[in-house]
């Protein structure tokens, strides 16, 4: 009788589950580098990450007294067969994934290849709330609204609070935060760092690799810390350089600065190298020694203790089926654009794409309110946008992309996430960035060829589902703005909406 536990590759972290569950004497350690990962085509900086951080989580691992096997194998099933064979593992300990298909998966390869071991699943302890939990909460509300979750999340794991009240009397400072990008604005420098002899070995097995796989992104400069301690470096850095100025301007774009005040810190989150309690606590408590501004202090542990646990909860609590969503019957491929990274024309989009192509990295607006705003408008199908935000993003997992670009960015869930669609044209872009300065196209346009493509689809966007949000509370308004339009220039923006080749979402049938 032999115990093994299987370390997945976003669990690293030597207080997760399954591990807490043994003694290293009493147990052997498997991690897997499967190369049939890269048959999904992740962009490269993200698999240099996963590879050169579950490496140093070996390299841990065995510090701390286990013993650890890394396998590198095509696929999962048959290394780990051969593995249980050798090692006589009768029992398999495995921390529920994150991510739901992982589980379907594993449960699959085990039938399939005759796994001698026996599946043994220990409940995830890296997010503050299970999924059990948000259930509760979750009851029989018939509104999930992330503020009152995010409320109750403060009361629960007592952060900034003063008894029962908030500190500084508020919960929400969102209304601060939201200030456009004066000229020449710029942010702290970030944190990089020089790949170690780890990543550059991983780096070399992938540029082996790279001509049979062809991976979307550079290579070159790959600068994300790949183990816990320079998680710990970003997060330290962010808190003293960083953590002060992130309210203001954190829905701010701006060309050249692709970081500005943002935490950096989500790649290392949802691979376990940081624990989000530790995380949340440390902010609070250096924020507060610091005197950091409430407004900047709120925005960052809204993200954490908010957004991102209501995510995860949402995930779990809506199910599998959730991903089948497609309430605008949007039917757009994916735009050659987006699949290479670049070449769109539009000065907004192109830059964002640069950005994610030399780093697997943009910033929750940029993500929101250029690249899924577009989807919307353009009526991309919701799962293949989805799978694409999944393979190009250094922190993307299925949990974070389903509720994210299903729910938030293409309103495909018919509004059980967000109250309305996140559309907005390009003056929006215009107010939050200095992109539109250099571009080619005009923002306050409609119709026309210089007329910018995000306020012409905005404008086709209401007008194709003008019926389904006549009477909606929070959408009427713009639908009587579209109404105003004269008649003759509605054709015009519908015309010019046509010619954009790479937008073409079909009719919608609703009503
Ligand atoms: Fe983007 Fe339109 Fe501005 Fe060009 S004009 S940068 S396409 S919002």
């Amino acid at each position: 009788m032999a115990v093994g536990i299987w370390v997945l590759n976003d669990q690293l972290d030597l207080l997760q589950a399954a591990l807490g569950s043994c003694r290293p004497k009493d147990a052997r350690v498997v991690l897997v580098e499967a190369e049939a990962t890269l048959r999904q085509k992740p962009h490269v900086q993200k698999q240099i990450l996963f590879w050169s951080a579950q490496r140093h989580f070996v390299e841990e691992l065995r510090l701390q007294g286990w013993t650890v096997d890394l396998l590198e194998a095509d696929g999962h099933g048959e290394a780990l067969s051969t593995w249980q064979k050798d090692y006589n593992i009768t029992e398999l300990r495995v921390m529920e994934p994150a991510d739901r298909p992982i589980r379907q998966a594993i449960e699959r390869l085990s039938t399939k290849f005759g796994w001698t071991a026996e599946l043994n699943w220990i409940a995830n302890n890296h997010f503050l709330w299970s999924a059990a939990e948000f259930r509760e909460w979750a009851g029989s509300k018939k509104q999930l609204r992330m503020e009152f979750f995010y409320r109750e999340g403060r009361r629960r794991f007592d952060v900034l609070m003063e008894g029962d009240e908030p500190l500084g009397g508020r919960w929400n400072f969102d209304q601060e935060n939201r200030k456009s990008p004066p000229r020449g604005l710029k942010g702290p420098e970030p944190i990089w760092f020089v790949p170690d002899r780890i990543t550059t070995a991983v780096i070399g097995k992938l540029e082996k690799l790279q001509s049979l796989h062809d991976l979307p992104g550079n290579r070159h400069p790959f600068n994300w810390g790949t183990n816990r301690d320079a998680a710990l470096q970003v997060l330290e850095n962010f808190i003293k350089t960083r953590l002060a100025g992130f309210g203001p301007y954190q829905d701010a774009m701006v060309s050249e600065q692709p970081t500005l005040w943002h935490t950096l810190i989500s790649p290392y989150i949802n691979l376990g190298l940081l624990r989000p309690l530790e995380v949340i606590k440390t902010i609070e408590r250096r924020g507060l020694e610091q005197d950091v501004p409430l407004a900047s202090l709120e925005g960052v542990i809204r993200q954490l203790l908010g957004w991102r646990e209501f995510t995860y909860g949402l995930y779990h609590h809506f199910g599998a089926d959730y991903t089948a969503n497609n309430a605008l019957e949007a039917r757009a491929p994916v735009p050659q654009f987006l699949q290479e990274l670049g070449g769109s024309g539009m000065g907004c989009v192109d830059t964002v794409l640069g950005e994610l192509k030399a780093s697997g990295y943009a910033h929750h607006i940029q993500r929101l309110m250029v690249l899924t705003n577009l989807g919307l408008l353009a009526g991309i199908e919701p799962q293949s946008l989805t799978a694409w935000f999944k393979a190009h993003f250094i922190d993307a997992h299925d949990w974070v992309m389903q509720t994210n670009v299903v729910g938030m960015g293409l309103w495909a869930d018919g509004g059980r996430l967000g109250s309305k669609p996140y559309a907005a044209s390009g003056r929006y872009i215009k107010k939050m960035s200095n992109y539109c300065k250099t571009c080619r196209f005009d923002p306050t346009k409609r119709s026309g060829d210089d007329a910018c493509p995000f306020t012409v689809l905005y404008w086709d966007f209401l007008a194709r589902h003008a019926e389904r949000f006549r009477t909606h509370p929070r959408m009427a308004l713009m639908i009587r703005q579209l109404e105003r339009i004269d008649p003759g220039e509605l054709q015009a923006i519908r015309a010019t909406a046509a010619g954009f080749e790479w937008a073409k979402p079909g009719q919608p049938q609703c009503s």
